[in-house]
This record gives C-alpha cells, structure tokens and sequence, in this order.
C-alpha cells in the first residue's frame, strides 16, 4: 500500500496495530508508530487505543502507559485496554490504582472491565482486593453470572480454537460437570477442532520467526540445536532437572527429554540468544500455555546468560530475568 503511494487512514493503521499485537511484532509497530509521528496523525481515542493494546501486547508495559498517559480523551475502551495490559503483565497492583483513578474520572465500568480487573486480582494473587471488587460487582447489580456469558462468547469468538472447549471442560470437571465435559468433547469432535501443536514466534529487528515443537526448517537450524545442547548442559550443572511429567507420550525417559528440550519456545530462546546482543530482551509468542519445564529452564537461563525473556504465552505474560519469572510461577 505505500509503495504504491496510498496514504493509510486511521481503520488501516488500527488494523497493522491489532496485526502487531497479535504477532508480538514489537518493531514493526513502533515503526507505525513513528509513522503516525512523521505524518502528524493526529492520535484519536481509536488510534491511541490500538497503540496501548499492541505496546501492552509485546510486553512493553512502560510504553503503554506512556502513551495511555498522553492520550487527551480516554474512553471505557482505552481505560479497558490499559487495565488488561496491566494485568497480563503482572502489574496487578497498578491495574486496580487505574480502575479507582477511572472511577473518579467517573466513567462507569462495563462487563469487560470485570473481567480485566478480576484478572488483574488472579494474575497477582490479591485474593482479598478480587472478593472485595466482585462483591461490589453484585451489589451494584452489574451483570455478573460472568462465568456462562464468559462461556458463550468464548466459543463463538473462536469456535474452532481447542484451547477454550480444554478450557471449559477443565472449568466443568473442576466442578464434577461430568455431563457437560462429555458435550464439549462432542462439539469439539463435530468441528473438526484437534489439538494445536505448540508454535512460538521471535520478533528479531523487525523480521517474525516461527518455529514449532521438534522444528528443522529454520536455515539456523543446525546452530539452534546446538545451542540447545550447550544450554541443556548449563542448565542441568546449575542443578536442573527435566520435569518430564508433562510429556504424556509412550517414551522412554531419555526420549522425554530430548522431547522437552525441542518445545517450541526452547527453540526460539536458543535462536534468540544466537542472534541478540547481550543484555538484549528477547521476546517471544507462544499459541499455547508455557510448559512447567520450559518455565524452569527460561528463569534460570535469564539467570545464567544474563538476559532479559519476555514470554506472552495464551494466558499471560512473563517477564524473565535474573533467575525469577514476574508471574511469580502463577499462571
Ligand atoms: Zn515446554
Ligand atoms: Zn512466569
């Protein structure tokens, strides 16, 4: 589109924004944000809106509230986007202080801010603050058999995507809905809907990186499994031991292991570390939730090579460093 000289409007560049976000392409939206400066776009609600989520999206907190902060009108959506950012990247704390600073703004919740402020509670643990704000919740008769609209919206956002029938089964089972377990299952089987296989992205100076479980396409293949070599063995000196648990595969225990060490994010550390500067933040996408061994192994190798690794994983984010994960190993 530019190279054919056609000026974007505000919808397209909310759209690369959301693309951004969604790929975890941190460099190819700061450079849209340089364009919107360049071009002295001026920053709508919409557009600041998008720059917040995409910023909040790639784990860059900081940025985000820069920009939320400079924004001239904020509506229930930019406060929403801004809470939730906060939440994922477990900064509970500050997400429930800008729902109270909202609240004074007067502008009034909506359903969805329930849930960014719910998540902000679970995502660090304040138990007490999250009774507290949904017992307000009821009292003021705000819509809340959260849980069944939840449910719904979730399946025909994504009606094809497994996390959310594992989800909600899990949710049903907890309960010993062993009933409406077996529907799900059902529905899941009718729609064709199977188990995605774990897939990880590395934003490297602007070019997205895939790779998925076990994955020898990349050119840097040979170099990556070798890197991986040498950080299994830094890894199991400083004491690591492979927890196998989740491998649920008939193999034999060394077969497991090998099987770990070729998860998908494992993959994309070792190529991020390859290719980075040190001292770099490395930041990946993961489609599905990061395994406990793959946790434990990116603590320790922020300790040990001194990097910075930002996850954003199907729940949330983490912010590795110096041996310790943000999410305080909740997630
Ligand atoms: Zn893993
Ligand atoms: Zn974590």
């Amino acid at each position: 589109m530019l190279v054919e000289k056609v000026e974007p409007n505000e919808s397209v560049l909310v759209n690369v924004l959301s693309a951004c976000a969604h790929l975890g392409a941190m460099e190819q939206g700061k450079w849209i944000e340089g364009y919107v400066t360049k071009k002295n776009v001026g920053v709508t609600v919409r557009l600041g809106t998008a720059l917040v989520d995409m910023y909040s999206k790639c784990g860059c907190v900081e940025r985000a509230l820069e920009v939320f902060n400079e924004m001239k009108e904020k509506n229930v959506r930019a406060w929403s986007t801004m809470i939730g950012g906060l939440a994922i990247n477990g900064h509970g704390e500050d997400a429930l202080c800008l729902f109270s600073q909202m609240e004074m703004h007067g502008v009034r919740p909506n359903n969805v801010m329930f849930v960014g402020v719910l998540n902000a509670c679970s995502h660090s643990r304040l138990v007490d603050e999250g009774s507290i704000y949904f017992d307000s919740m009821t009292k003021d008769s705000w819509e809340c058999p959260i849980g069944r609209a939840s449910r719904k919206q979730l399946l025909e956002l994504e009606p094809d995507h497994s996390g959310r029938y594992v989800l909600l089964s899990n949710i049903d089972a907890a309960e010993g809905k062993w009933g409406d377990v077996a529907v799900l299952r059902r529905e899941m089987k009718e729609r064709g809907v199977s188990k995605m296989p774990g897939c990880s992205f590395i934003d490297l100076r602007g070019t997205i990186h895939e790779f998925i479980a076990g994955d020898n396409s990349h050119q840097q293949s040979q170099e990556i499994y070798a890197k991986l070599e040498d950080i299994s063995k830094e890894l199991k000196l400083e004491g690591h031991t492979p927890n196998t648990s989740a491998v649920l595969l008939d193999m034999d225990e060394e077969e497991k292991q090998t099987a770990l060490y070729h998860h998908s994010e494992k993959l994309a550390i070792a190529f991020g570390l390859i290719n980075s500067d040190p001292g770099v933040t490395i930041r990946i996408t993961k489609n599905l939730r990061v395994c406990e061994d793959c946790h434990a192994a990116a603590k320790m190798i922020s300790r040990i090579y001194k990097c910075k690794i930002v996850v954003r994983d199907r729940i949330r984010f983490h912010h590795f460093e110096d041996g310790s994960c943000s999410c305080m190993d909740f997630w």
